[in-house]
């Protein structure tokens, strides 16, 4: 179904250094992008995988680059699409809004009784890919998301000029982050898919499937 095509996907969270020793980051298991990339792999495509910092096996088969914050997470992207011609960008990355503006060369000590962090926006890497001129993938992106779920998907696809986007609600405790199953919708344009809920494999398998549809041949 993917034989030929070339596909990169970023998966987990970013962490955002604030010394030697901290940092900001989020709960993103990296389970969904690694299964993606695994059936990806399976279905005949040639995937590489640029990961944040997640405690899973890197998927057999498939090139993965391990990253940390969101600046590196963009620079790996970009080496990649330079250096193959990438059919689809899947964006499931949980990367961090904000990083430190400066990042302490020593362990902060604690005296003061109050820290105060000064935080800078980190760089959107799926708007990035999407807003390429030349050689620009079909670019998908995810909303989690904790209310009006189809709304502020549908928004999100059209502020990033996205393909598709891949919605899901977090606010239900048994789908999503960090959960073995997971259900969203697929949101193009012109339509909107439910995939009912599936465990996260066969849900990476319906939404390449859907990806598939919209490929040229
Ligand atoms: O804006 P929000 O973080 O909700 O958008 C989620 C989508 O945007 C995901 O596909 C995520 O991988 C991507 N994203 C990104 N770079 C950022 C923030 C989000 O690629 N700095």
């Amino acid at each position: 179904m993917l034989n030929g095509k070339k596909i990169l996907i970023t998966a987990g969270p970013t962490w955002e250094a604030i010394d030697p020793v901290r940092g900001i980051s989020n709960h993103s298991s990296g389970k969904m992008g690694y299964a993606l990339a695994e059936q990806a792999c399976a279905l005949g495509a040639d995937v590489k995988l640029v990961s944040g910092p997640v405690c899973l096996p890197p998927p057999e088969d498939v090139e993965t680059l391990q990253v940390l914050s969101a600046q590196d997470m963009l620079a790996a992207v970009h080496h990649q699409l330079e250096a193959h011609s990438i059919d689809v960008f899947i964006s499931v990355a949980a990367v961090a809004d904000y990083r430190p503006a400066e990042i302490q060369t020593q362990k902060i000590k604690k005296s003061a009784d109050q820290l105060t962090l000064k935080l800078v926006r980190n760089p959107d890497i799926v708007s990035s890919v999407a807003a390429l001129e030349s050689h620009r993938p079909y670019t998908v992106g995810f909303a989690a998301e904790t209310e009006n779920l189809e709304t502020h998907a549908y928004n999100k696809l059209l502020n990033k000029n996205l393909d598709m986007i891949i919605a899901n609600d977090v606010s239900k405790p048994d789908i999503g982050f960090g959960t073995e199953q997971n259900q969203v919708l697929m949101i193009t344009r012109e339509q909107k898919l439910d995939s009912g809920r599936l465990d996260k494999s066969t849900l990476a398998n319906t939404i390449l499937l859907h990806i598939s549809k919209h490929l040229k041949t």
